[in-house]
Formats: C-alpha cells, structure tokens, sequence
C-alpha cells in the first residue's frame, strides 16, 4: 500500500496544547471490527489493515514516518464544576489526513494507554465500551447525524481492571478534528492572548473558513459554532438520542458529536429520560440537552470575550446576541424536522404546532416507544392505523388526534425517509457487548448490519426493530469506561 501521510498541523500550530506521546504496546493486537467503507473513503486499503503491520498502525505501535502523535490539551466544564487541566488521558492524535473528497480528518486512538494527562486513569479502555462507541456512532452517521466515526476496534491482549478484569481495546477514531469547546478554555485560561488567537484562526481555518471573510471574524466563528450546534442537537432530539455527559470537553467545535461513554436512545418518550448512572439530578437528561449546549456556548463565548472586542461590556452584548440566534436556530431545526417526523413537512405552522404539542402529550402520557411509534406512523399515514393504535392505552385520545392529523394529508413515504426503523436500542447493544466479551462477534456485525441501514426494512431484521422485552429493567450506562 501507498505510504500513510499523516500531518502534524495541530502539533505544529498550537504546540502549547500538543504532548508529544507513544501508545502503550499492545502486547497481542487483534482485529475485533473494521470499517472498510470508511476505510476506504480515507484512501486506506482495508485488506492492507488487516495484516499485521495494518493492526500495528490501529493501536499506535506502528507510527508513519513523518507522524507526530500528540495528547491534546483541553479543559472542561464537568456536570459544571470547571476542571482547568483534562486532555487526552487514554487518546492520542495520531494526525490530520485528507480523504478521498479532500476533507481533512484526524486520524485518533483511544484507549491507547496512559498519557501526562491520565490524572489517576489507567489510560486504557475496555473491548464492550470500544465497540460500543463504535456501534453508536455508526448508527449515528447511518442516521445522516453529524460524528466522529469509527475505523476499528482492536483487542490489546491487555488486561483492564474496572470492576472486574477485562480485555483491553483501543478504538481508532477519526474527526473532522478534536477541538472542543473545553480546548478553547484551556487556552484562554493560560491567558495567553496569542495562543488564543492562533487556536480560533486554527478553527476558523479548518471548520468554518467563511468566517474569516466576516468584518469580526472571531464572532463569526462563534455564531458558526453555536449554528452547527443548534442543528446537531436538534437532529439528537429527532431521534431520541441522549449523550449522556455533555461536559464541554465533549462538545465539538465541528458540530460533530463525539464521546459516546454513557449515551444511549431513549426508548419510552420522556423527557426526563436519564440513563447515566453518575448523573444524579438528571442535568444532562433528554429533554435538557439544548439547554445544555446553549450553556456550554456560554463557556465557549466566555472563553472567546477577549477576542470579541477590547471593550469588555460590547463583547458581551455580541454573545448575548449570538446566544439568543442559537435558540432561535435550534427552535425552527426541531419544529422542521418534527413536522417531517408526522409527515407535513411545510405545512401551515399554527395548524401543525399545537397538534405536535398534543402529539408528545399523549406519548409520554401512554409511555410509548419513540422510534416504534414514529415508524409506525408512517403506515398509519398510508392507511394501516392498527400498528399505531395498539401503541395506546388510551384509545380515545389517540383516535381524535390521528382523525386531526389524517385530514392534512400527511406523507408516510416521506416520514419513512425519517424515522428510523433500527436504533442501536439498549437491549440489543448489551445483548451484542456481552457476545463479543465472550468472544463471539457475530451478535455486533448483525447489530451493525441493521442499525448502519435504519430507514429500510429489510426481511430478518424483525426483533431490531421492537422494544426491549418487559424483563430488560431499568437501563444504565457508565461514564470512565
Ligand atoms: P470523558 O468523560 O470520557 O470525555 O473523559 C473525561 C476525561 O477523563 C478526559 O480527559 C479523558 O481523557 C479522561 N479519562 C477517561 N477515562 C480515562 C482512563 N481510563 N484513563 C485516563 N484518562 C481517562
Ligand atoms: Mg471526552
């Protein structure tokens, strides 16, 4: 294969927040999953990285001449305590290459071992949180949802203790790149001015480049930031994802999401939904996420003011004014997709908002399953009401509803384009991680198979698209997996 071109531009550019690193050797690597589409798409041979040297490259052992992997630097607001020094404690950044459209991407590893910022961390991961950021984001892109993706996951031969002694695995991620919001606070918290700058010019440059057309270009970054972040949010919401902990060490720059620890669907429409076990009071629970991001696009404006202008006072109001377009921004990208979600996409707003309002009411109010319910909506728009109807504990209220929505006319076809039949539901991930633990794979590339095709049924794909049986109990993820 072609020599593996890997760039340092982050390293060179922003040294400060940059720790040149090794991973940790992996004493036996093995090949556990590969994404040889994506492979592809990065101009990579996936027969190439399945030999041994291709594995090697996957966990770090074998770096491409010229590479320079680094830690990254960052901060963080966790559950809104600010921890000033976090970074790359078990990740790497390998490099920035450019793919097959031209587009630069960071090459990534995580779980590839302790680095100066692993605090009290073993800097490793464990094989069923690999695989499960690897499902997860997978689904999310088939969802046409903006993420970092996932190229592989490879056993370490490693050994990991958390509660019990596991097999160690490193996931090889790549990103439109790795800037957080968190990495803009590390840097305004050196005070620093000019690093500052050169990480925003950094951004500007590699993510919202006509912001440096605009006449305050910083401020434009930031509207672009809070813009992209408006719709990635929205588009969660659609589909009832929950990240989980949307700390601003997790919150892209890009728009892309990232970090999937403690995610997960929500099944049961609520938005108090909550599955992380750490998170006690519910701060980052389904229906808060927008308020979450609009407060972390606060940090991020704190972190910016200095650039914003010299005078302090109008540098706030210029926030405030790009904070107030983020809410408005993501108030029309939900209530758009929504309507695409019962199949009036454009139709008359003051007819369809009170009958999505009375919509959610009767879902959370009969416990349905989101995705279950949406999907079999769209039958009902094409004639076939049963699927739907016995959704409902309460007939009545349902039946007068879908008599107000079936004479607008909706357009199954067009909602079936929308609303996933297959989400890596809770159930079937376990199911899918415990098999791989035991060291049978199969269970996650079926898995996979049904939740990277979600909008089209296919024959055999049946018990992907139910909800999790009555016996499954209450769900919980966990965080520092
Ligand atoms: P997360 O909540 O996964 O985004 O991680 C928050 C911070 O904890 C980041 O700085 C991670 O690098 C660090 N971290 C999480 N798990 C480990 C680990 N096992 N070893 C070292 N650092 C870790
Ligand atoms: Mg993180």
């Amino acid at each position: 294969m072609t020599a593996l071109i890997l760039d340092d531009r982050f390293a060179r550019e922003l040294p400060e927040m940059a720790v040149r690193w090794r991973a940790q050797e992996a004493p036996d690597p093995r090949l556990l999953v590969l994404n040889e589409q994506l492979a592809g798409g990065l101009g990579l041979d996936a027969d190439w990285l399945r030999t041994p040297d291709g594995v090697r490259l996957l966990v770090g052992n074998s770096v491409p001449s010229g590479a320079t992997p680094v830690a990254q630097a960052y901060s963080g607001h966790q559950f809104g305590g600010f921890a000033p020094r976090l970074g790359d404690g078990r990740a790497l950044l390998l490099g920035e290459l450019v793919d097959a459209d031209g587009r630069i991407r960071d090459l990534h590893l995580k779980g590839s071992g302790h680095t100066p910022f692993a605090r009290a961390g073993d800097g490793l991961a464990a094989v069923g949180p690999m695989l499960r950021e690897y499902i997860v984001s997978e689904a999310m892109h088939a969802l046409g949802i903006p993420t970092t993706r996932s190229l592989a996951v490879v056993a370490t031969g490693r050994s990991v203790q958390r509660e019990t002694m596991l097999d160690g695995a490193v996931l090889a991620r790549v990103a439109s790149s790795h800037l957080r919001v968190g990495s803009f606070q590390y840097a305004a918290a050196t005070g620093d001015r000019d690093l500052l700058h050169r990480l925003a010019d950094h951004a500007i440059a590699r993510h919202h480049p006509q912001a440096a057309e605009a006449d305050n270009r910083y401020l434009a970054l930031f509207e672009a930031v809070a813009s992209a972040q408006a719709r990635l949010i929205a588009r969660w919401m659609l589909v009832g994802f929950i990240h989980g902990v949307m700390n601003t060490d997790n919150m892209t720059i890009s728009g892309e999401t990232i970090d999937y620890g403690p995610c997960a669907f929500m099944d049961v429409y609520d938005p108090e939904t909550v599955f992380s076990s750490i998170d006690m009071w519910g701060r980052y629970a389904y229906g808060n996420q927008p308020s979450m991001a609009a407060w972390n696009l606060a940090r991020f404006a704190e972190a910016l003011l200095p650039l914003l202008d010299d005078d302090l006072d109008q540098a706030v109001t210029m926030a405030e004014a790009a904070l107030g377009a983020f809410g408005r921004e993501y108030a029309a990208a939900l209530s758009a997709g929504m309507q695409e979600k019962i199949g009036l996409s454009g139709a008359d707003e003051t007819v369809v908002a009170p009958l999505l309002e009375d919509l959610l009411t009767l879902l959370q109010q009969n416990h349905i399953d989101f995705t279950s319910f949406f999907r079999d909506l769209g039958r009902a728009a094409r004639g076939d009401t049963e699927p739907a109807r016995g959704l409902f504990a309460d007939l009545a209220g349902f039946d007068a509803w879908l008599n107000r929505w079936r004479a607008l006319d909706p357009d199954g076809e067009a909602m079936d384009r929308v609303n996933p039949i297959y989400i890596p539901r809770n159930h079937l991930v376990e199911e899918a991680l415990t098999a791989a633990a035991a060291g049978d794979l199969s269970p996650v590339e079926r898995l996979l198979t049904a939740v990277t095709g979600p909008f089209e049924e296919r024959p055999g794909l049946q018990r992907y698209a139910e909800p999790a049986p009555e016996d499954f109990g209450r769900y919980r993820t966990f965080c520092g997996t």
